[in-house]
């Protein structure tokens, strides 16, 4: 199981970007109805049960508005530091 932590506020919309959507396989993320400070409408995710995890939506989100925590006993991965610039 795994939490889906959305920063609204750094989001540019699901209309105007919508990456998030585009690359969860799990088909987890829609457009909610409160609009944000800057104008946009931010994802929601429909059924955060149906998460596995993956983090595609938080390695591919430009602007870093996602963060995915994994809540169950799984060990955390140790990623190497790679920063590419
Ligand atoms: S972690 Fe993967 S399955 Fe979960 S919401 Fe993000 S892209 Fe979808
Ligand atoms: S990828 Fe990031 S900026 Fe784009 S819609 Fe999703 S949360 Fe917003």
């Amino acid at each position: 199981m795994s939490k889906v932590n959305i920063f609204r506020q750094s989001c540019k919309g699901v209309d105007d970007c919508g990456i998030c959507k585009f690359v969860c396989p799990q088909d987890l993320f829609q457009a909610c109805q409160e609009m944000n400070a800057a104008g946009y409408f931010p994802p929601e995710i429909k059924d955060e049960s149906q998460c596995t995890g993956c983090r595609n939506c938080m390695v591919y989100c430009p602007d870093f508005a996602i963060w995915v925590e994994k809540t169950d006993d799984q060990p955390a991965e140790e990623d190497e530091d790679k920063n590419a610039g």
